[in-house]
């Protein structure tokens, strides 16, 4: 079951749950409920988990509901003494009419969608329904030993409240409600009026009942709410904390860019899109030159600073959505184009050569005083099989730009 929406703020809503769960270990807290956005939301949360209750023992009222109406039946039909047991059996068969309309209103209850709102006063006048029939019942019965018959009425009144969650002041106002009905029920239909102390007495002990159960109920399942809310909220930034370490384990922490791992995983995906769709995958390997004469001029702390300037060329320079720039280790970062030609990659590859130019990262070692990278090209072609191939083709290709003095590209040859 999820946990219904407060609107709060995250932080807030947690501390007030928490502070919520602390004030509820005094009972008193009980009558005033929570703040009203709180108490929205397990309005909502209590509706959706009574149906679920309902769903699921409903099978064991009605089990309890056959075995009462034998019992009641055996009882009366056999045991009751001859003058009253007519009147006795009609007065039994009328509370287990009742008890039989208050199940099928518990079973449309679990069944339709009615709001929240609606759904308690349901409820209520469920109880009211059941405790009229059952105090009349205890009441109505000619036979003196069939009084004994309330004991087992208020097991059911039991667990019909068990089954309700009866919330507090809604039992207080159920009790009033009963008080009155059926004082004026007894009085002037029944004309039972040596019998109302008698009366009373139980109606009191049906009250301070359903009082109790009321308060340990309530208790139980604002507790539950609290903990299943505040267990949902350790989730969520459980799931939030895990999506960003999923995230760091896929980025390189000192340019920022993907990682090798990433690019890996890409380039896997781009491969396997490529066979499906066929198109044209590109690579370039991009290695800056005498980087080491550069650590050792500049300081390693340097050398840190001029590997992430060159990896924001290498993102400037791959234009498209889907292009990934990743490093490969060292000085050494790859482009990787999906859906890109010879003729695109070539495009991407003297743009790092030209932004790197405009960038002129002063590198006092080298003839030309600027950092420079050497690229290496490969194109996916009907002679490269894997995508293992097609990085060994790019990195074929950096090393002839090295060979061949550097700071320039080279494209793999195409064997026909
Ligand atoms: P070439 O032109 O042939 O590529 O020469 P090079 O000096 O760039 O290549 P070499 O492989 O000899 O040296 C690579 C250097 O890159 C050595 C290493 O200190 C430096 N390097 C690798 N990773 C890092 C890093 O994370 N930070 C810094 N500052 N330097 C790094
Ligand atoms: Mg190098
Ligand atoms: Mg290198």
């Amino acid at each position: 079951m999820t946990h219904p929406e407060t609107h709060l703020p995250a932080r807030t809503e947690e501390a007030v749950m928490r502070e919520e769960l602390a004030r509820l270990s005094n009972p008193l807290a009980l009558l005033s409920g929570f703040p009203p956005a709180l108490e929205q939301a397990f309005e909502l949360w209590l509706d959706a988990r009574l149906r679920n209750l309902l769903r699921q023992y409903l099978w064991a009222l009605v089990l309890l509901y056959a075995v009462l109406v034998a019992v009641s039946l055996i009882r009366v039909g056999y045991f009751t003494a001859e003058p009253w047991r007519s009147a006795d059996m009609h007065m039994s068969l009328f509370k287990e009419l009742v008890l039989a309309v208050t199940l099928g209103m518990l079973s449309l209850f679990m069944r339709t969608d009615i709001d929240v709102r609606r759904s308690r006063q349901l409820m209520v006048l469920v109880s009211v329904l059941l405790l009229v029939t059952l105090a009349i019942g205890m009441q109505a019965y000619q036979d003196p030993s069939n009084h004994l018959m309330g004991v087992i009425n208020l097991w059911i009144c039991a667990t019909v409240i068990f089954a309700t969650g009866l919330q507090l002041p809604r039992v207080c106002v159920v009790i009033a409600v009963l008080s009155i009905v059926l004082t004026i029920l007894l009085c002037l239909v029944l004309g039972l009026q040596q019998g109302l102390a008698v009366f009373s007495l139980e109606l009191f002990i049906v009250g301070v009942f359903l009082l109790s159960f009321a308060c340990v109920m309530t208790g139980v399942h604002r507790q539950v709410f609290l903990q299943a809310g505040l267990l949902q909220k350790d989730k969520e930034r459980l799931t939030e904390l895990s999506e960003q370490l999923a995230e760091l384990s896929l980025k390189d922490s000192l340019t920022g860019v993907a990682n090798r791992r990433r690019f890996d995983e890409l380039l896997e995906r781009e491969w396997a899109r490529l066979e499906r769709h066929g198109s044209s995958l590109a690579l370039l390997f991009i290695d800056a030159d005498n980087f080491k004469a550069y650590n050792d001029h500049y300081g390693h702390q340097a050398g840190d600073d001029c590997l992430r300037a060159l990896a924001f060329v290498l993102v400037d320079a791959g234009r498209r959505q889907g292009d990934l720039v990743a490093r490969y280790g060292g000085e050494e970062f790859v482009l990787l184009l999906p859906d890109t030609d010879m003729a695109g990659a070539l495009d991407a590859a003297n743009r790092i050569r030209s932004f790197l130019a405009q960038a002129a990262l002063p590198h006092a070692v080298v003839p030309s005083g600027r950092v420079t990278a050497s690229i290496g090209v490969a194109v996916s072609h009907p002679g490269i099989r894997t995508a293992a191939e097609l990085v060994a083709a790019a990195d074929r290709a950096l090393y002839r730009a090295k060979q061949s003095g550097r700071d320039r590209i080279e494209v793999e040859a195409v064997s026909a």
